[in-house]
Order: C-alpha cells, then structure tokens, then sequence
C-alpha cells in the first residue's frame, strides 16, 4: 500500500486524532479530535508533515505529482461532506476552502491563512445566485483576492507605504463616507475586486490564477515555502524546534461568518488567559470574517454578558449605550450562546487544560474552527493549574509538571499597574537585563545612591556601566540604568542576582557627568523615571507598582512541590537581607557566600588595601586583625538569618589586584589615607598585574602562600559561630575552600582551620559543629575526587568556573564569540547559562561518583548560574546532588524544577 499523505475530517468522522501532532501538527490534530467527540467542525483534510520534508527535498513538481490523487479524492470527501463542489459551474453551492499551516507547535513566520479559495468571476455569480446574497459573494471575493495576493503571490507594500488594496479600500470608504469595510455596496465592492487584480497584476507581474486547482497548488505550496522562510528558520534556531519537524497544511471547507447579521466570527477562551479566572470570555464580530476580530478594524463585542458588562465599565460605556450598540453574544443570540458554551465547557473538559478557541456562526449555526491549549500569563498559569486540580481534572503531578519554572519569575518582582503603564510616556528601549518594575529619581554615582536611599528616596542608579565598586549602590537603588553593555554585562548579571530591576544599553542614552539625556532631553539628578525590567522600556515620571504576593496559589503550587522532591534548595547570598529574601523563597540554606564582596563596603575597602600592601607577614596580620571583627559581624548576620540551615562560606577567592586602586587619583587618595608613599603603591600595584588573572594567583593559592588571611577567616567565621550558640540558636557554618586542583592544597587550608576553630572553642568555651569541604571548580579536582574526599567532608560543584575551565573560555572574554557561536550552530545554548551536560556534566558526574566512592555521606551541591536553571537542576536531581544553589530570586524556579526532576 502506498503511503498515506492526506487525512480527511468532517460529519463527525476523522483519520486523525489528537495524539498525532507530529504527523499532523498542532492545528490538524485538534481538527480531527474535535470531529472525533462530536463538536461541529468544517469538513477538511490535514496533509501530513512528512509530506513538507518530501518538498524540501524533492521539490515542488514531484511532491504535487506524488500527493495529487490522494488531495483530489480528499477534496471529493469535503464536496460530499458539506454538500458543495469545488470549481462550480453552477451545478451545486460552490466549495470554498481555507488553507491554513500548521507545525507541531505554533510559530511565527509561517505562512498566514487563506480564506474563499476556489472563487473566481464565475463561482462568485454562482454564490450570489444560490445563497440570494450578492454582497456576501463579493465581499468574500474581494477578501479572497487580497488574502492571496498578499501571502501567496507576495504584493506587498512599497516602503513607507501602506498596504496597496488597503490603499483601493480607503480610497473607496473616503469617496463613499464609509466607517467600515461591510458598509460597502455590492457595486462598490465589485468595482474593488476589478482594481485587486489590477494590483496583483502590476506588483506580481503575472495575472491573477482563475483556476481553483492552481488556486489550491499555489496556496498549498506557499505553505511549504513558508517553513524556509529567514523568519521562520530564525525563530526555530532560537526555540531549538528541528529542521526536520516540517509543517502541515490544513485545507479546510469555508464557514461564512459573513453572510449577513444571523453571522459571526469570534475567539474565545475557556478561563481566564491574563488572570487565570474560571470565566468562558471572548470576542465576537457580527457579520465578519476570520481575520477582522484580531485586526481591529471593527470593535469586537464581548461574548458573555458578564464580560460584556465589565468592558462598559472599563471602557465608561453606559449600560443603554452597551446594551443598544455592543451586546454580548450572550443577549444577541441567546440561543447559539448556549450551544458555543457548552462546546468550550466540553473542550476543556476533553484537554483538561484552558482552550483558546476559534469559531463562526454561519447564518444561525454554529461551527468551530480551531482549539488549542491556550498561553497564558505566569499568573494564570499558577491559578488555572491549582483551580483544575482542585477542581478534580487532574492530579498534583500533573499541576506541579504544568508549570514553566521560568515563568515564574514574573510573579516574584513587583510589577506596574496596568493603568498606570498605559498611561505613562515611553522614553527609550534597552535590554531587559534583569526583570522587575522599578520607580524612582535618577542619581548618577554608587555613593549618591547610598546616599539619597539612606533619606529614606527611592533611587533609580544611572550609569554608562556599572564595575564592582558600584555594588553598594546598586543594592541601594530600586532599578539600574545603564548606557552600554549587554545580557551578561556587570549590572545585569548583579542586578539579576540581586532580583533588582535592570535595563541596559538603553536606546539613544547617553550619560555624562551628573546628566543623561535621551534621544536629546536632558534629564538632572532627582528627577523621576521608571524601568520595566522584564520589557526593557524606560517610562519618564513615576508609574505606580505593586508587590507580588507569594501566598495563595504561588504558595499552593511551592507546597506541592516541597512534598514531591528530593532534592532542596539553598541560596547564594552575602548579605542577611538576601538570606533572608532567599529563606521567604524557601531557600534551605546557603550554598555560597562569597566573602570579597564584604571587602568592598564603605572603609573596609582601606583595611584590606593596607593588608595587601603590607611589606610581611608581620604587617598582613596587623591589616588582617583590623578585618576580623568586621567579618565577624558579617558571618554573625548570615549565620542567624539562616539559623538552623547550613550556610556555606567560602574563603577568600579573587586575585588581590581587584582590590588595588588602579588610577592615579585613587593611588593618591591611598597615599594620603595610609601615608604611604605614592611611588610605593605604584609599584605593589603593578606587581599584582597578572597575565591571566582567572589563572592565576587567587582561591586557595592566596590562602597557602598567606596562610594568615585563611585564618583570619577561620576565625571569624567560628568566633561568630560559637557567640550565636551561646545566644541559643544553632548555627551550621561550613567552611569552603575554593580552587582547590590538589589534594595537598585542601589538606593544608583544612589544617589551618581546624586548628584556629580548636582554639578558639577553648577561648569561648563552647564548640559548634562545622564542616570543611571544597569547590570542585577546576577539572583535576573532578578528576581525583577520590583523593580530595579523604579531607572534604563536602562538595560545592562552582560551575561557573568548571564551564570556563572545561571549554577553556575565558567568561569575561567570551561576549566576542559566544553569541557568533550560538547564532552558526556551533553551540546550541550558552554554557555558563546552561549546563552543558554532555561535556562539563561528566566532571561533575564524575566528581559526585568518586567523592561518594571514598566517602559516602559526602554532600554534594552545585553553586554556579546553573543552580536556578531547570534543565540544569533536572542534570543535578540526575547526577544524585543533596541541592542546588542558586541567586535568592531563583529559589522557586529551582524549587519548582527540582519537583519535576523528581516527578518526571
Ligand atoms: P491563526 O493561527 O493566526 O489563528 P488560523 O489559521 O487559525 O490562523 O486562521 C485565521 C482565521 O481564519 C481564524 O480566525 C478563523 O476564524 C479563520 N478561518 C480559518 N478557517 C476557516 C474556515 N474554514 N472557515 C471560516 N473561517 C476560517
Ligand atoms: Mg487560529
Ligand atoms: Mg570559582
């Protein structure tokens, strides 16, 4: 038997079913369902997917030589179906047909949909004998010209102008004083489809096709085409959707919603779509077609009564004014109304998911065009999920594995008021570098921010870019602004970090002094602008927002997916407000803290200079007991903030020269400060310069050539440690030594700190326990992690640097290249923003397995990017790790993805 190409559908019957999307797409395989259980549907055909792959490989004459008997008779089917025929002379109603693509999942830049296929001046004289409605006729013909014309023969507008049969319909509602396109006459719309084939005749070069069947190859060929359009192709290397998958073509028996004021043509939805609310809701436009409810060119009404209602309050229409002009569906034709709920209820039950549905009522009946899952905002996806599971359609697993973890993020920051955003003025476009909605008056440096944010003001920071001595500030301010830099510069990656709103490279910026001015307004200190972060628009004023509530649904949902994983969540955090943000999240502890970024506040910056500039040891340990008590401090407010969870500190990891002041006004400051001579810092600064800093001498190398600063640390942290248990809470701190790369270096750094925490337990009398383990960040630790295990009682898996390490791509470098690579294909994703499993997966599998073959209670945990990234945290459920840990904002994404690894 040959192959089967095409699947009809209609009179209740289909060769499909929903469970064959990839044969038949997203769009077909509804088609065919909806046939299956008895909704009424056009009758049609579905040509297969693999048929698109055949086209692009074999082209187009033998694929329509291959596929022509199986179309001809399927058409056939649909003439019988729907009592028509195709190509009428008369002989019975004329068969219309709607060419529509369809992939497995909807994408855009494929091709639009035809509607009226088969008419030329012939059948339109049959419709408008047959149906008495000779405005119905042209008005399709008309319609079906221009459809064509634009998405098959490619007329299309000239620069700077507007769409050519645009043009012809303007041209004629101004002669005439028409408001709409159906107020036309039949004379009118006669003499526009004369001037359409003009139009395709001079911009396509060739005449407008007579025939139905070339109308049907044409049409069906152009939806083959459209699947290697650059849209197209674009749109799949950035979902990573296969070449291979291919489109469907659905054709499909025309259903008039245009046939007179007993006609309509509407989408609706099942719930909610923007809150989520179990409410049927949709729009409808009488005496319409398809396409005209999405373009505007008409006000749609709402279906349903209810929603009818809360449009007119919206929109100040007065009940009378609504009632006489805009009446719902509901109380226009009460009767149809029925039926289309009771079909929505029925869908919805059937999918067990929200619907977002397309229908026509053809002169009092009723037929659906179209049902599909519909999309949702991260609101609605929570509430709709809870509601339905409550509601008893399905299961908590199935609620939990309904989730895009990723979304949530959406629902974690504060957000505009929609009223207020409408409203509001836009200034500039930039990149939406960290998401969130932020109001407030610009300021232009880190210490005004601090500042003015001490005054109790609410401050935006503006800056060209933003470096690490910005970080106070930042964290002052309610939002980040900056000139230049992209997704992974400085600000983004901190402000995402911090879960502050951040856009940068923001269009026609620029900043100079104590001044910006965009696209040439001048904008001073103290004046207020607004930033959504999640859009990348800067708004001028402030623009009113709202807190996210993580009660309710959001909290059902993080419930649900406490009770269903393994593995937990901790955070990264260097401060006790983040830890305690993280711990609202549900974060189960810290997973990294980083201990420079303590440096770099206020004067401590001048103590940890004077260390670094000390001649010897002598002078280090002078410097270094300045710094104890301030790290103490800050060890004692992580440590209570997570009380009873694990916090893991790290020592100190970057190279010293981050912390030397580089210019010559700062080395002078310096000089003042500390009476050193100028000349002297000069040369200590120059002495730090390093080739390849990320190489060299930072992580544990600092602390086994000045073992003194290790121990300050060691000190620090247990001293803060041991004061908290005699306060009575019950600190866990666990101390991590990074860059390990031998055994020797983790074994030298654990002496040390074992034998400071002994002493300092018999100077407080009390003893705490505490931990020593390590990062596994460099690829030879990976390697003998066996080794490393006899002294590690954890691991940290520090997956930023691995995936530098591994790839041997400098991060701070990598901008150059990355983004070319990603766009040739050469890598599929980022690696520093997605694990990559196949390469650095296997360290740290690797790790995992030989540290837990030496030590079998060793715990295991990863604190890169990665940790709030669900495809990663799915590899780490995988791969056996006790939790990630990820940026506080993170901890319910990773919260979530971690359920799902376990659920799935
Ligand atoms: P989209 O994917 O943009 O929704 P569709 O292929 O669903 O595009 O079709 C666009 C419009 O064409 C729909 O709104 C629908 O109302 C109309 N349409 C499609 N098929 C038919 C048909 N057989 N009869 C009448 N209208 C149709
Ligand atoms: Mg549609
Ligand atoms: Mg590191």
């Amino acid at each position: 038997m040959s192959t089967k190409y095409v699947y009809t559908f209609g009179d209740g019957k289909a060769e499909g079913k929903a469970d064959m999307k990839n044969l038949l797409g997203g769009k077909g395989a509804n088609l065919a369902e909806m046939n299956l259980i008895g909704v009424p549907v056009p009758a049609g055909f579905t040509i297969t997917t693999e048929v698109c792959t055949e086209y692009n490989k074999q082209g187009k004459e033998a694929v329509v030589e291959m596929i022509k008997g199986q179309v001809e008779a399927a058409v056939a089917e649909t003439e019988k179906a729907m009592n028509a025929k195709f190509d009428s002379k008369g002989e019975a109603f004329p068969l219309l047909l709607s060419v529509r693509s369809g992939a497995r999942v909807s994408m855009p830049g494929m091709m639009n949909t035809v509607l009226n296929l088969g008419m030329n001046d012939e059948t339109v004289k049959v419709i408008a004998e047959k149906s008495g409605n000779e405005h119905f006729a042209y008005d399709s013909y008309r319609r079906f010209i221009q459809m064509y014309g634009d998405v098959v023969m490619g007329v299309e507008a000239e620069a700077g102008e507007h769409c050519p049969f645009e043009q012809v319909l303007d041209k004629v509602k101004e002669a005439n004083g028409y408001a709409a396109d159906n107020e036309m006459s039949v004379e009118d719309l006669k003499g526009v489809v004369e001037e359409f084939k003009a139009v395709v005749r001079a911009k396509a070069g060739k005449d407008f096709p007579t025939n139905p069947w070339d109308q049907l190859w044409g049409a069906v060929c152009a939806v083959f085409d459209s699947w290697n359009t650059e849209r197209a192709i674009l749109y799949r290397r950035m979902e990573q959707i296969p070449e291979e998958w291919g489109t469907a073509v659905n054709v499909q028996a025309m259903v008039y919603g245009n046939m007179g004021e007993t006609s309509a043509t509407g989408v609706c939805f099942s719930r909610d779509a923007a809150t989520g609310e179990d409410l049927f809701n949709g729009e409808y436009l009488i005496n319409a077609q398809g396409e005209d409810v999405v373009a505007g060119v008409r006000t749609p009404q709402e279906i349903t009564l209810i929603g009818s209602q809360r449009w007119a309050e919206r929109n100040g229409t007065s009940e009378e004014d609504r009632k006489a002009n805009f009446p719902s569906l509901e109380e226009a034709m009460p009767e149809i109304y029925k039926e289309l709920d009771e079909v929505q209820q029925k869908l919805e039950d059937h999918y067990k998911d929200m619907q977002d549905m397309e229908f026509t009522i053809q002169d009092g009946k009723l037929w659906m065009l179209q049902t599909r899952n519909g999309k949702r905002t991260a609101a609605a996806m929570v509430k709709i999920a809870v509601d339905m599971m409550e509601q008893g359609y399905f299961d908590a697993k199935t609620a939990l594995l309904r989730q895009e973890p990723n979304k949530l993020d959406e629902l974690l920051h504060p957000v505009f008021d929609t009223a207020a955003l409408a409203a509001a003025k836009e200034l500039s476009k930039g990149l939406p570098a960290s998401p969130g909605a932020a109001t407030g008056q610009i300021v232009f440096s880190a210490e005004d921010a601090e500042a003015w944010a001490e005054d109790g003001k609410k401050v935006i920071l503006v800056r060209r870019e933003t470096s690490p001595e910005d970080l106070k500030g930042m964290n002052a301010a309610v939002g980040i602004l900056t000139e230049r830099g992209g997704m992974t510069s400085h600000a983004a990656v901190v402000a995402r970090g911090m879960g502050k709103c951040c856009i940068s490279s923001a269009a026609g910026l620029v900043v100079s002094g104590k001044k910006m001015t965009i696209n040439g307004v001048e904008y001073k200190e103290g004046d207020f602008i607004s930033l959504n972060g999640s859009t990348g628009v800067v708004y001028e004023g402030e623009v009113a927002t709202i807190n996210p509530s993580l009660d309710g649904d959001f909290g059902k949902i993080m419930d649900l997916a406490e009770a269903n994983t393994r593995m937990y969540v901790r955070t990264n955090a260097d401060t006790p407000a983040d830890a305690q943000t993280a711990r609202n999240f549900g974060a189960k502890g810290i997973g990294l803290t980083r201990t420079e970024h303590m440096f770099f506040e206020g004067d401590r910056i001048w103590k940890m200079r004077e260390m670094i500039l000390a001649e010897d040891v002598e002078g280090r340990k002078e410097a270094l007991a300045k710094l104890l008590p301030i790290q103490r401090e800050d060890f004692y407010g992580i440590l209570k903030a997570m009380d009873g969870f694990g916090v893991t500190i790290r020592l100190l990891d970057p190279p010293l020269h981050e912390f030397t002041p580089n210019d010559d006004a700062s080395q002078k400051e310096m000089a003042e400060i500390t009476g050193i001579d100028v000349k002297v810092i000069k040369e200590k600064v120059e002495s730090l310069h390093e080739f390849n800093p990320m190489l060299g001498h930072r992580g544990c190398r600092l602390g086994n050539t000045y073992p003194e600063i290790t121990e300050m640390q060691a000190r620090a942290i247990i001293e803060a440690a041991c004061d908290l248990k005699k306060e009575g809470l019950d600190p866990k701190p666990e101390i991590m030594v990074p860059l390990i790369g031998t055994i020797k270096e983790l074994k030298m750094q654990e002496e040390i700190i074992r034998s400071t925490a002994k002493v300092v337990f018999e100077e407080k009398g009390v003893e705490v326990d505490y931990m020593v383990g390590t990062m596994i960040e460099i690829p030879r630790a990976a390697l003998t992690a066996n080794e490393i295990a006899e002294v590690a009682e954890f691991f940290s898996f520090g997956t930023n640097d691995l995936t530098q390490m591994a790839f041997g791509y400098s991060r701070d470098d990598a901008g150059k290249f990355l983004p070319i690579y990603i766009e040739k294909g050469i890598l599929k994703q980022d690696p520093f923003q997605a694990l990559d499993q196949t390469g650095v997966g296997q360290l740290v599998e690797m790790g995992a397995n030989k540290g837990r073959a030496t030590r079998n209670d060793l715990k295991l945990g990863i604190c890169g990017e990665h940790g709030g990234e669900p495809s990663s945290v799915e590899f780490c459920h995988r791969t056996g790790l006790d939790y990630v840990s990820c940026s506080p904002f993170r901890v319910p994404i990773a919260r979530l993805a971690a359920a799902q690894a376990n659920l799935r």
